[in-house]
């Protein structure tokens, strides 16, 4: 079916929820008719009082194919996303395998999508080590070049040896670089420093809050007052993803009212879930940086409510449950990523609703994104002449997260248990229902999306 017309008594268009009525014809909104259904031809989905808006937005997915396939590949997670109702994601250059630094390995990504992209997918590279300060941008440059929607930088270990931290001296050669090709310096902000009670989680491996204070929000702090000074010398885009130190905030907001070019994320995960109610042994909740206290993430809440973050992405980042050391719960040996790609729309909506409108909530994961991707005029929004990217769900509708429910590549996830507020029902891939009243239905029909 490429030629029909959606309808909702709540359809997310202007900056409102208001009936509409969306005629999609091969791939494209073509025209959206404010007010009551007025019957056509058309063969009509019709999504009653459930929201339509536009589909979300992830920026920041690992999804580790080629090399790390068994974690979570193409299939898996694209799949799972079109049934969170997210319809374009961005893969960063690690945990894959070779770790997307050149463009031989970006274009191994892309091949191992082949067949498998039930979303729309773009791809970030990423820039390690001293290597530009040593070899030159000669590779940077190409990467920019095929298309990357941005460049990935940590400034601590990354958790992949393969995938060392940056030097400052490299982000200093590689911003002039970036900066010119359009597409922002997305960076990983802890700067390790030597804290209190250094032995603490290694006396103490299966305690949440030793592994808490083994990642302080100092190293945050510091991370990103150089990153903001890097910022200030060369006017480069310059992304901090997944904030978790609330105290960083007032820093970041002085830059931007400089007018650096600085945006920020935070992750579902932060906002969902407290330090305080963490088990011990529960090394599902390890991530890093670290999900804090109940004080720390009401003060990213707000931050999101008046606009001081400027979205939410899932950084999902799943491992085999041995990886993520399931069995002995030790915090300093398991891997650090939340598996949340399919919960990203439910799970920060239940975190984030009693703080905010949907109004005020359904830009963070659509318009948001897509203007940080540089996709703001095609995708985010709905409106004649944007792709029909769609997603039909229920805010008031709970569920119980079930490894049932779950088509990431491994169940394990913290989420699992969880009562979250918002079912999705439908979601469209430029026209294409891939998910159907809850159903799988068509698939692969997900884009590569490359900056032009
Ligand atoms: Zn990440």
């Amino acid at each position: 079916m490429n030629n029909y017309s959606l309808h909702s008594h709540n359809c997310w268009t202007d900056n409102q929820l208001q009936e509409a009525t969306l005629h999609i014809k091969d791939g494209i909104i073509t025209e959206v008719i404010k007010g009551p259904l007025i019957p056509t031809d058309l063969p009509l989905i019709e999504a009653g009082d459930a929201v339509l808006m536009p589909g979300v937005i992830d920026a920041h997915v690992h999804i580790n194919e080629p090399g790390r396939t068994y974690w979570e590949g193409f299939e898996t997670a694209t799949k799972a996303a079109a049934f969170g109702g997210i319809t374009t994601l961005v893969d960063m250059p690690l945990n894959s395998s070779p770790v997307v630094t050149n463009v031989a390995a970006m274009q191994q990504k892309l091949t191992a999508s082949e067949g498998k992209r039930h979303v729309h997918c773009g791809f970030y590279g990423g820039i390690v080590g001293n290597e530009i300060v040593e070899k030159g941008i000669k590779e940077l440059e190409a990467l920019l070049a095929a298309g990357c929607l941005g460049v990935k930088a940590f400034l601590v270990h990354s958790g992949i040896d393969e995938f060392p931290n940056a030097t400052l001296a490299a982000l200093d050669k590689a911003m002039p670089v970036i900066k010119a090709a359009g597409v922002p310096l997305l960076v990983h902000c802890e700067w390790e420093m030597p804290i209190k009670g250094e032995d603490l989680l290694s006396q103490n491996p299966t305690s949440y809050p030793a592994y808490l204070a083994s990642r302080p929000k100092t190293w945050e702090n510091e991370a990103i007052k150089r990153v903001l000074q890097l910022c200030q010398k060369h006017h480069c885009p310059t992304h901090i993803v997944h904030l978790s130190a609330a105290d960083a905030l007032p820093l970041i907001l002085e830059a931007k009212r400089a007018g650096l070019p600085v945006t920020v994320e935070t992750c579902t995960h932060y906002l969902f879930f407290e330090a305080e109610t963490i088990p011990d042994g529960s090394t599902l909740h390890k991530c890093a940086p670290p999900i804090r206290k109940h004080p720390n993430n009401l003060l990213l809440k707000n931050a999101l409510r008046d606009g001081q973050i400027d979205f939410i992405a899932s950084d999902h980042s799943p491992a085999p449950p041995d990886i993520k050391e399931l069995e002995t719960g030790n915090f300093q040996k398991a891997w650090g990523g939340i598996a949340g790609l399919q919960f990203l729309l439910p799970a920060s909506w239940t975190a984030l609703r009693d703080h905010m409108s949907l109004s005020q909530f359904i830009p963070l994961l659509t318009k948001h994104p897509a203007d940080f991707l540089g996709l703001g005029e095609i995708k985010g929004k709905i409106a004649a002449g944007y792709h029909a990217d769609l997603v039909v769900w229920d805010p008031a509708q709970a569920f119980e997260v079930t490894e049932g429910l779950i088509h990431h590549r491994h169940k394990a996830s913290p989420f699992v248990g969880q009562t979250l507020s918002g079912m999705v029902t439908d979601t469209f891939v430029r026209g294409e229902r891939v998910v159907g009243n809850g159903k799988g239905r068509q698939r692969n029909c997900g884009e590569i999306i490359l900056k032009e």
